[in-house]
């Protein structure tokens, strides 16, 4: 179902209610840029162009993101389909988000090519070259609005969209803690990719809700009173069903036993801190018992995502039995927008976020989280030092090889395949006839051109290839060359 477009008094208002005090005019001006650059172009949906620039907008507004990341979002398509260039992006709105609408325009390259053997590196790659992650939230945004639209696209779109999405996105998101913009993707997608077994959980959820909702409502009117009138402040309850595509792989993982899946409908319990949160688990359980083996303390243990709450699964009245999820306000943001809600907060009141980049905020990420080892260890994954010394060059198929900075086309060459490697006689890079010993660049289209009848790799190849692979290979092939010379002149005596 497409959602209603947004304008940008739509825009405006919400971040004027929401913001503390907000480069409104900022704003106008990169709208005003972005309605001329889209003017004339129309989108499948039949809407002008720029309902979509704005919906990313709109997104990152919702998700907190500073005004500058706004604006980018607004401009983010400019360079790729219009005049404007990112020199006058540069002159009109500055540095900083002139390089956030470059960097998107530069993941733009990276498509998925239903190679599985490359989704790892694909995923390094798009954190690579998103080296400020704000660009990862600006893509994300985008992503959102077109996995939305995309009932409008031709069905081989859809299907690479949705898969790309499901492979490189979704675990990006996953990773950096956005466990609900996950779920949103992942949902939007799977009804692409899987569409017989989205009707199949479609309908498992929606029966169960129109079963249960009644018996619900009443659990959740009875936790409330119970929480009120033990005096916790601030509470908020409400159910919350489970994404489809997580209750897809788990009924996979359960022999689709749906009886051995407590957690289609929650309760979700918003309280005010920590300790209100076992007191809360307290009080359900001596109202309700408490099915043993399903108490999950995720705030003595967070996931590796970050993921803080406590869960428990009760029986209630007349035997059913409901599973509870106990979490303060913050924990419960940072469900849902995972680091991008981390920055929310340290810059309420404070500095704006201009600036403050991945590596940056990484570091003060880690300071206040040291003790969460686990969230530490997968950020640590995702650090941009990781690939600093890399470079991605890709194959003609549109394949990436992950290489080591200074690399050349003999490197790529036995990275593809020791016959490869020992065969190369000539490269073309970008289209064009190079030597062997140039040094790729990250997003260069390589293509090796072999000469069958070579009898193996040049001795000289050495001097100048940086992969242990191309090294070892070249001394393997050189050294049976020359056994094979030796045993030939031996079998000649
Ligand atoms: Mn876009």
């Amino acid at each position: 179902m497409p959602e209603s477009n947004r304008t940008i008094e739509d825009l405006l208002k919400l971040v004027r209610s929401t913001y503390a005090s907000p480069d409104l005019d900022l704003l106008t001006r990169a709208y005003e840029v972005a309605e001329r650059a889209h003017r004339d172009i129309t989108r499948l949906t039949g809407d002008p162009y720029i309902v979509h620039p704005l919906a990313v907008a709109y997104k990152l507004a919702e998700m907190g993101a500073h005004v500058n990341v706004l604006a980018a979002g607004l401009l983010h398509d400019v360079i790729e389909d219009s005049e404007v260039t990112i020199d006058e992006v540069s002159t009109t709105f500055g540095e900083d988000i002139a390089s956030l609408v470059d960097s998107v325009t530069k993941l733009k390259k990276i498509k998925y090519q239903g190679t599985d053997r490359y989704v790892e590196n694909l995923r390094k790659m798009f954190l690579a070259m998103a080296s400020d992650v704000r660009v990862v939230f600006i893509k994300f945004a985008d992503r959102l609005h077109n996995l939305k639209t995309l009932y409008a696209q031709p069905r081989h779109k859809q299907e690479r969209v949705a898969k790309e999405t499901i492979e490189i996105y979704a675990p990006i998101a996953g990773r950096l803690g956005m466990s609900e913009f996950k779920g949103e993707l992942e949902d939007l997608s799977f009804a692409y990719l899987f569409p017989k077994d989205y009707e199949r959980v479609h309908d498992i959820i929606s029966t169960k809700v129109r079963e249960k909702g009644a018996y619900v409502s009443r659990v959740i009117d009875q936790t409330e009173k119970l929480l009120a009138e033990s005096g916790l402040a601030e509470i908020q309850v409400h159910g919350r069903v489970k994404r489809l595509f997580s209750l897809h792989k788990k009924l996979a993982r359960y022999d689709n036993d749906l009886s051995k899946i407590y957690d289609l409908i929650a309760v979700r319990v918003i309280v005010k801190d920590v300790e209100e949160c076992y007191a809360a688990l307290g009080m359900l359980h001596q109202k309700w018992t408490p099915i043993p083996g399903r108490i999950k303390d995720y705030l003595a243990q967070p996931k590796p995502n970050g993921y803080q709450s406590l869960h428990t699964t009760v029986f209630t009245e007349g035997g059913e039995t409901i599973e509870f999820q106990i979490r303060t306000r913050e924990m419960h943001e940072l469900a849902e927008y995972g680091v991008a809600a981390h920055w929310r907060y340290k810059e309420a009141g404070m500095s704006p976020l201009k600036n403050l980049y991945w590596m940056e905020e990484l570091a003060k990420i880690q300071k206040e989280l040291s003790d969460k080892k686990d969230f530490m260890e997968q950020l640590e994954i995702m650090k941009i030092e990781v690939f600093k010394d890399r470079i991605f060059v890709f194959t003609p198929n549109g394949d990436v090889i992950d290489l080591p900075d200074g690399a050349t086309p003999v490197d790529f060459a036995y990275a593809i395949h020791t016959e490869v490697g020992n065969k190369c006689s000539a490269v073309r890079v970008n289209s064009r006839m190079v030597n062997l010993d140039t040094s790729l660049r990250s997003n260069d289209v390589v293509e090796i051109i072999t000469d069958k009848n070579r009898r193996g790799p040049n001795p000289d190849w050495m001097k100048f290839v940086r992969t242990h692979q191309a090294r070892s290979k070249i001394k393997d092939a050189t050294r049976s060359s020359v056994k094979g010379w030796l045993s030939n002149m031996m079998g000649r005596h």
